[in-house]
């Protein structure tokens, strides 16, 4: 079939959308309707060339919901009309990490990258260039063919477009709080970095308990969204020393922090932030080979450093309580959509995320 989607020709060039040649699902693989796709700092983490760039061509995006309309041969679990989030993980339900729970680390299904597991992709350009396929996801198209193992089914009585970044902010912010860290109620929480997933770490820690939630940024946009999201206190690191604003702040430093920057410097910051038995998480992507140095006195005073990738997450448990939560209003999904664009407006959408602008820009395909 004929969809449209958003492409990756290299770092630092405009992401091009254009009309491209979608083959139909394969045995195990469904064909969804793309209702929203969130725009990711790890989309731009390729574009601006901050980790070594993925394949090119590439239809990028990688958080979104849609709408089932196709099943390939042997799919059981999905019919058409479901209403479907994307995982940015694929879940085998068979290696040693999905029997324990830590669905995030998957190592039961191996496929090359920007590749369906088969090897092959299912896009390509009208003059017949295949199109490599971000996380094997492609979101940022009208349609897509995913896996099944990349997919949660959803309650269909909540607005779909509502639900985009539960694969991928939502769970990496709050998952890293509730499933990595383990917040206990009462805690002190320090928070390096107020974008998508930043915010997410802050009101998973609203979510948690957490009495003390100091939000740290140098762009005062996201300062403001953070308190919206539950911070209770702000640092901005362009002024001020964010570790002796938040030693002072909780007397005697942090039970944990949480770096969501990807940055070397900063990620000492929030380490150096811990008060004795504190726990220092990293969410942030690293740059390609980064490297921290942290003092070997670690162990006198029993602190943590430890590293949370997608949250820790169990999409299929998680994404159901998120959206329970959600409908009680106790996590905010509406207020991280800040702007929507339609994806001809790619390039202007990634403008809005390095803006500081919005919480979140949501492309609608
Ligand atoms: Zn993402
Ligand atoms: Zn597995």
């Amino acid at each position: 079939m004929r969809t449209r989607s958003a492409i990756f020709y290299g770092p630092n060039q405009p992401i091009s959308v254009e009309d491209v040649e979608l083959q139909g699902p394969k045995t195990g693989e469904v064909l969804v309707r793309v209702a929203a796709t969130g725009v990711c700092h790890s989309d731009y983490h390729a574009v601006d060339g901050h980790i070594n760039a993925r394949l090119s061509p590439t239809v990028m995006g990688h958080e979104a919901s849609g709408i089932v309309e196709e099943i390939g041969p042997g799919v059981t679990a999905f019919a058409p009309g479901d209403h479907v989030v994307f995982t940015i993980r694929p879940m085998c339900g068979k290696c040693k990490y999905c029997s324990t729970g830590r669905w995030n680390l998957c190592d039961g299904i191996q496929a090359k990258r920007g590749h369906m597991v088969d090897g092959t992709t299912r896009f390509k350009k009208l003059d017949g260039t295949v199109l490599y396929m971000s996380h094997a996801l492609a979101a940022f198209s009208q349609h897509t063919v995913v896996a099944e193992w990349n997919l949660v089914k959803v309650r269909n009585d909540v607005p779909i477009e509502r639900l985009a970044s539960l694969g991928c902010a939502v769970v990496t912010g709050v998952g890293a709080v509730v499933n990595t860290a383990q917040v206990k109620a009462g805690s002190a929480v320090a928070v390096w970095g107020c974008g998508g997933v930043g915010l997410n770490v802050i009101q998973g820690a609203a979510i948690a308990g957490a009495t003390k939630i100091i939000a740290i940024d140098i762009a005062e946009s996201k300062l403001t969204f953070a308190k919206q999201f539950g911070a209770t206190d702000t640092v901005d690191a362009s002024k001020n020393d964010p570790v002796e604003a938040v030693m002072d702040l909780t007397g005697g430093g942090a039970d944990y922090t949480f770096e969501v920057i990807g940055n070397p410097s900063t990620l000492r910051q929030a380490f150096d932030a811990t008060c004795p038995g504190g726990t220092a998480c990293m969410v942030g992507v690293p740059p390609s080979g980064g490297e921290v140095s942290v003092p070997m006195e670690l162990l006198f005073r029993d602190r943590r450093l430890i590293g949370s990738s997608a949250g820790t997450g169990s999409p299929r448990v998680d994404f159901p309580w998120f959206i329970e939560m959600y409908r009680q209003g106790r996590l905010k999904l509406d207020e991280l959509q800040s702007r929507f664009r339609p994806l001809d407006e790619i390039n202007e959408a990634f403008e809005d995320m390095l803006s500081g602008e919005v919480a979140r820009t949501i492309v609608r395909p």
